[in-house]
């Protein structure tokens, strides 16, 4: 049986309820080109039919707006939109969705001059107005760089948290209810303690859980559940999603691993994740989305995972990211970090960019540094 949930207020997304005692929705992300119409609708199909009860699909520019409008004719599923920096597509995606996530983090960088509460407002009035709902998406990586400035440099909960209570706060002065709120972090034991500190103080809102660049299975299976489990059993968590690193072909692999942590809480199988509690090598990779810009991203992160193994019980991070829109900024917190381009592939170390190299020449460089890094952590 699943424990007593929060009581979270109902949200409709389309057919589906997030929320208010309803079954945890399982959601998933299209990993196609958005503007690859008849792709991105069977993909959005396949994953509704795995059990995906919403399937987000991102879009940066009008012609993603075009295809949305057609792959919405193609596909009975629940659909969810990811904006990533334009937020004004909204008003073009939104006749065509049942959800809007927006990350706060990303208000800054179109019109700096508008301040973000007036963006959020434009926001809620075009989901209003179209019967979206929206989801406050706080990311680790991207955090509000204002608010971000308010806490000391080693605190990662405190901006996150606060971001998207400010954000709820303004919701709710607009009258706009229908939102829910995650909160991501790569580090499944703060994606714990940032979503218990919100719970805390609104446990009326939904939360959306997730690990962010979880990365490859079965590793990202496992870290995902050190996160969820816990805050499952307190009742935390109303929908959530499994990112992995894997190939298109391979997607409904998140919503089979979702369904299986919750099947296997609701049987009480937990504490499933044996020996990842421990520090060692890990390897943060993202699940791919529409924006990834080179399909040989799933197999460069398998091969970094196989050539890092000599490493495994050192505590060095590598990510391993699928584009320029969210790997800089992902990468920053990483011993080593490596992001996709369509040729070449960036790499550095710490926040020192390395140069680009092409994709059969990053992996030597990458072991170069790996090895350095060792080094020195022998030599402690
Ligand atoms: S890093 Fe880029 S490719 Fe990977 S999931 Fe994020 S936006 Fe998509």
């Amino acid at each position: 049986m699943m424990p007593p949930r929060n009581p979270t207020r109902p949200v409709r997304v389309g057919s589906t309820t997030i929320g208010g005692g309803h079954p945890i929705v399982i959601q998933s992300m299209c990993a196609t080109k958005t503007t690859e119409v008849l792709a991105t609708a069977a993909q959005a199909t396949a994953l509704a039919e795995a059990g995906a009860g919403i399937v987000r699909i991102a879009v940066d520019s009008r012609r993603d707006c075009e295809a949305l409008a057609a792959i919405r004719g193609l596909t009975g599923a629940n659909l969810s939109v990811d904006l990533q920096e334009s937020y004004r597509l909204a008003a073009e995606v939104a006749p065509h969705v049942d959800k809007i996530r927006y990350n706060p983090g990303h208000l800054f960088h179109h019109e700096p001059e508008r301040p973000w509460q007036d963006k959020v407002r434009f926001l809620v009035d075009v989901a209003a107005r179209h019967g979206c709902a929206l989801r406050v998406g706080v990311n680790c990586g991207s955090v509000d760089p204002a608010m971000r400035q308010k806490f000391s440099a080693g605190d990662s909960i405190g901006p996150m948290l606060h971001s998207a209570l400010e954000h709820c706060e303004l919701l709710d002065s607009l009258g706009f209810v229908r939102y829910c709120v995650s909160l991501k972090d790569s580090d499944p034991r703060k994606v714990v303690e940032v979503n218990r500190r919100f719970a805390r103080e609104r446990p009326d809102v939904p939360l959306h859980l997730g690990v962010t660049e979880a990365g490859l299975p079965p590793e990202g299976i496992m870290k995902t559940r050190l996160a969820f489990e816990p805050l499952l059993r307190e009742g935390i968590g109303d929908t959530l999603r499994v990112s992995l690193t894997v190939p298109n072909a391979r997607k409904r692999e998140e919503v089979e691993a979702a369904r299986r942590i919750l099947d296997d809480l609701a049987a009480g199988r937990v504490g499933s994740s044996p020996g990842m509690e421990r520090p060692g090598l890990d390897i943060v990779s993202c699940p791919s989305c529409s924006r990834v810009e080179n399909e040989a991203f799933v197999e460069l992160a398998e091969k970094i995972r196989d050539l890092t193994r000599y490493a495994a019980e050192y505590p060095i991070t590598i990510a391993v990211m699928g584009c320029r829109v969210n790997g800089p900024g992902e990468t920053d917190d990483a011993d080593l970090g490596v992001w996709c381009g369509p040729n070449f592939v960036n790499l550095k170390r710490g926040k020192t960019h390395l140069g680009s190299f092409r994709y059969d020449e990053v992996l030597s460089r990458l072991k170069t540094e790996l090895d350095a890094i060792v080094a020195e952590k022998r030599a402690r």
